[in-house]
């Protein structure tokens, strides 16, 4: 769309009370911090803000809620869409523990509380369940979408159940986790689908005992994983083999690969780090080179666990998941869809 229909529809939103900006740099969203410039950003104070939303936005534009930028890579030439970024509540009031029994608690938050924050309130308060969580730097509504997970857990075992709007209809409900379409790094939830809280259900146990768990996670994310400018593991452990897509990126001898302005990290192979003012197209190149050199080599064909935005349709699909059932997940859509 042009830049002045970005502005009427800019102007309408902002009826509603939220926030818009128009053309903001991808570096400010991503944890990537490359890309080029996101069409309309709205940034959502309050629930209602979101339920106005589909008073404003029409089938013609794509519309995705950004949490913390931990998972997505926006193409060089942006993403023409609006990008919903949630800023409910504040530090204090984004958490409570509510049901809480003698031995287990739900421990309520907005989507947009980081998981590292969670985690650590959660241990601190001496609840059990959560600690899993702080080595991954996303919001608690990218979590859900993603089923983010390490160190033997995930979302699909801690949260209890998540509160959604559906953007384009401006319906809402409270979804148990068993209808949310749960997969490996996946689940049933769409683009115009926004979780703005969730709840995760805890245990009764010892803040000492959980604060030194959550160390050690700490420790082993710094001794095995790299900081700077990158998305996380970049593809999903392949269903067809026990062997990480880490484990074969590295087999193939791309450890360290550099693609212009990107790098296969030394550290850990799945892990693509981008240099300041990098090209989101280098990570894209480094990424077809894994995808096909991991296949030739091994007949494994990975798929892309990070979001790509604003990218052609044949990248786009390059990096679909063509394992996981079409029949199985159009029915979780289907299910999730039918409650909102
Ligand atoms: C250093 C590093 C380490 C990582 N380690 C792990 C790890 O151990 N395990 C793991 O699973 N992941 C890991 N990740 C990836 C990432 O942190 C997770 O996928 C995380 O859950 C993404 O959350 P986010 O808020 O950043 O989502 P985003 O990156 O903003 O978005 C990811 C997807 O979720 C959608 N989304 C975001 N918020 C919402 C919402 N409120 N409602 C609906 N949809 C939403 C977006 O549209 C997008 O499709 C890591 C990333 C980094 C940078």
């Amino acid at each position: 769309m042009r830049t002045t229909q970005w502005a009427d529809v800019a102007a309408k939103i902002a009826k509603t009370g939220a926030d818009t900006e128009l053309s903001v740099p991808a570096s400010r969203l991503t944890t990537y911090r490359i890309g080029g410039a996101v069409a309309l950003v709205v940034s959502i104070t309050k629930v209602e803000q979101a339920l106005a939303l589909h008073t404003c936005i029409s089938d013609e534009f794509d519309v995705v809620v950004v949490g913390n930028g931990s998972n997505i890579l926006i193409s060089d030439d942006g993403f023409d869409g609006v990008a919903v970024v949630l800023q409910l509540g504040d530090d204090d009031t984004t958490m409570s523990v509510v049901e809480s029994t003698e031995n287990t608690a739900l421990l309520d938050a907005r989507a947009n509380i980081r998981l590292p924050l969670l985690a650590r309130r959660s241990a601190a308060l001496g609840w059990h369940g959560l600690e899993w969580a702080v080595g991954v730097p996303g919001s608690l509504g990218g979590a859900v979408r993603m089923n983010a997970g390490g160190h033997g857990s995930d979302m699909e075992k801690s949260l209890f159940d998540a509160e959604l709007i559906n953007l384009r209809s401006g319906h809402t409900a409270r979804v148990a986790k068993q209808n949310l379409g749960f997969r490996f790094r996946g689940s049933a939830i769409t683009d115009e689908m926004c979780v703005i809280g969730a709840r995760c259900q805890v245990t009764r146990g010892n803040a000492e005992q959980s604060q030194n768990e959550i160390a050690e996670i700490v420790s082993w994310r710094r001794d095995n994983q790299p900081g700077g400018q990158n998305a996380g593991s970049v593809f999903v452990n392949p269903a067809q083999t026990a062997r990480s897509a880490g484990a074969l990126i590295d087999e193939v001898g791309l450890r360290g690969k550099r693609h212009g302005s990107a790098e296969i990290s030394q550290k850990h192979a799945n892990f693509i780090q981008a240099d300041e003012n990098a090209m989101a197209a280098d990570v894209v190149a480094l990424m077809c080179e894994a995808q096909d050199t991991v296949f030739d080599r091994t007949g494994v064909m990975m798929h892309s666990e990070v979001r790509l935005l604003g990218f052609t349709q044949e990248i786009a699909h390059r990096f679909l998941d063509k394992h996981h059932s079409h029949i199985e997940l159009a029915r979780a859509q289907e299910t999730l869809k039918s409650l909102l």
